[in-house]
């Protein structure tokens, strides 16, 4: 009788790693594929494998989530998981452990590091996965498409940016000229506002919105790239959400432990503030991405980004113009070391911020300082000057700035990054963006 082989499913949106992992552990075990988490939960459900091996960060579910299903009561019992990760920080490992991953290696991987992995994890004592349930549950979050009606010309597009602060606000006297409020930036596309992010610097654009829209209702649409308190914090003083006239979608993916509507729900408890998410008077609405998003007057697309926890980016392509915000993230390859698997990762950035009109991108540290906090998911001036010149930006903004770095520290940075620019000949305008400031595209 023939020797039945145990079930191996491979989940990575890298072609390249997929194959090898394949590659490697073919030989001993039947090894199937999945192109992305979703396709992994569904070849799962399906296929019954005994180990999984997943990515963590994917278009459509990330390789978190993919952990919780499959652990979870609609999941496969007795299935083991190892998380596979070119993502060195600790607290992701912490957390891949947490939702349900047995085990966790870096990528990329050395041959004999995933056979032994797999070995270990598939020992004979390891119990058997049971039987496939009568009707698996298979249900997929939609993804959300605003009806919208398409507007009949270009509509005026301009950039505002209300928080350009990173990590803490930063009030006081020495920042008065660049700014104190966390992330915030307001794509403006018409009478459409689409916000990214809600570090304090939210709040100032409430008060904005209501004045300018004064009995008229605010549709708008809110992205949020990750969840820590510098990207999150206005979002209770946005005073439009007590407005019932008014309507907002809130999008970003599931986060690494929580559902979207409660880490933002969470956030707003008793024993953080005064009034609960419930009592958000507005129509408030949160949808967890599974891919780009048509807005009708803007297509919204995501990228995963390196920095601890679940973190994305977006790049907006409206009215034929591109504006690509990308905070906060270290490059792969400075983290991790240079590898094949770095440079097809950190150029995968690159394509995804390709030809952008006003690229925004995280810069917070000069080389001198990234020296001491490598690992910390924030880039360089260098880095980030390299990058705005591969992908092509007609216009870079910094953003995300240091909260040690005071106005006169601000200055020197930019006419830094100018000289870098200036030296390669890069037709690359730089600036750092500012709280107050407005770009028209
Ligand atoms: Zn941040
Ligand atoms: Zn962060």
């Amino acid at each position: 009788m023939a020797e039945i082989k145990r079930r191996v499913l491979v989940v990575d949106d890298d072609v390249e790693i997929r194959g090898l992992a394949v590659d490697i552990l073919s030989g001993e075990y039947e090894v199937k594929e999945a192109e992305d988490g979703l396709d992994g939960w569904e070849k799962a459900l399906s296929w019954r494998p005994e180990l999984v091996i997943t990515d963590m960060m994917m278009p459509r579910m990330h390789g978190y989530e993919l952990c919780k299903r499959l652990k979870g009561p609609d999941g496969i019992a007795g299935v083991k998981i190892l998380m596979a990760s070119s993502k060195p920080f600790a607290t992701d490992k912490a957390q891949a452990i947490q939702d349900g991953a047995d085990e966790y290696i870096l990528k990329p991987f050395a041959v004999q590091d995933l056979r032994d992995k797999a070995r270990q994890l598939l020992s004979a004592d390891a119990p058997k996965p049971r039987s496939a349930p009568d009707s698996p549950d298979l249900t997929r979050r939609s993804s959300f498409l605003a009806a919208l009606p398409k507007p009949e010309g270009p509509l005026p597009v301009y950039v505002h940016f209300w928080g350009t602060r990173g990590s803490c606000p930063t009030g006081g006297i020495n920042t008065v000229r660049y700014g104190g409020n966390t992330s915030c930036a307001e794509v403006r596309i018409g009478d459409v506002p689409l916000i990214i992010d809600c570090g304090t610097g939210l709040r100032e654009l409430g008060g904005a919105l209501n004045r300018e829209f004064s009995d008229r209702p605010v549709k708008g649409h809110i992205f949020v790239g990750h969840t820590h308190w510098d990207h999150i914090q206005g979002f209770p003083f946005f005073t439009p959400l007590y407005n019932p006239r008014n309507t907002f979608t809130l999008y970003s993916v599931r986060g690494a432990h929580s559902s979207l509507r409660s880490i933002f729900g969470d956030s707003m408890a008793m024993d953080y503030f005064p009034v609960p998410l419930s009592s958000l008077a507005c129509k408030l609405k949160f949808v967890e991405l599974e891919g780009a998003v048509d807005l009708g007057v803007a297509k919204v697309s995501f990228h995963h980004l390196n920095h601890p926890g679940v973190c994305i980016g977006f790049r907006i392509e409206t009215q034929g113009k591109v504006i690509t915000y990308l905070s906060d993230h270290e490059d792969f390859g400075r983290l991790g070391g240079d590898s094949d698997m770095s440079r097809r990762q950190d150029a995968a950035v690159v394509d995804f911020a390709r030809g952008s009109d006003l690229l925004i991108r995280e810069a917070q540290y000069s080389e001198k300082e990234y020296s001491s906090r490598k690992g910390w998911g924030h880039s360089t001036y260098d880095d980030v000057v390299r990058f705005a010149e591969e992908a092509g930006a007609k216009r870079l903004a910094l953003f995300h700035h240091d909260p040690e770095h005071t106005d006169d520290i601000m200055d020197a940075n930019v006419k830094y990054c100018q000289s870098l620019l200036a030296q390669d000949g890069a037709k690359t305008e730089c600036f750092a963006a500012r709280d107050g400031m407005r770009i028209d595209l």
